[in-house]
């Protein structure tokens, strides 16, 4: 929820595609520049980057698989329960690969 975020409603036209744009999250001290929300995210060429990033966390600690007892120092995710972890080959045996 952004309830701060400020909308200023005018009359203005994209310089890029020509659409009308009525609301703005600025107030435009240069109106011959404007460009529509679309037009303003090509231009920028910025895709989404949850996908781009593949930044892997991993979660260092002092866990024991519960199946092999075998010791696990690392984890993709914070384990919410750790009565019930599983090392990568018990992991993967459980899945059945
Ligand atoms: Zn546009
Ligand atoms: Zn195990």
């Amino acid at each position: 929820m952004d309830q701060d975020r400020k909308m200023f409603s005018g009359n203005w036209t994209c310089v890029k595609c020509n659409g009308a744009i009525t609301e703005l999250p600025f107030e435009p001290r240069d109106t011959s520049n404007l460009m529509c929300r679309e037009c303003h995210r090509n231009s920028r060429g910025d895709r989404p980057q949850r996908n781009d990033r593949r930044e892997r966390r991993t979660f260092t600690g002092n866990w024991s698989c519960s199946d092999c007892g075998t010791d696990i120092n690392e984890l993709p995710f914070e384990p919410r329960d750790t009565s019930n972890l599983k090392c990568k080959d018990c992991f993967k045996k459980d899945k059945g690969f």
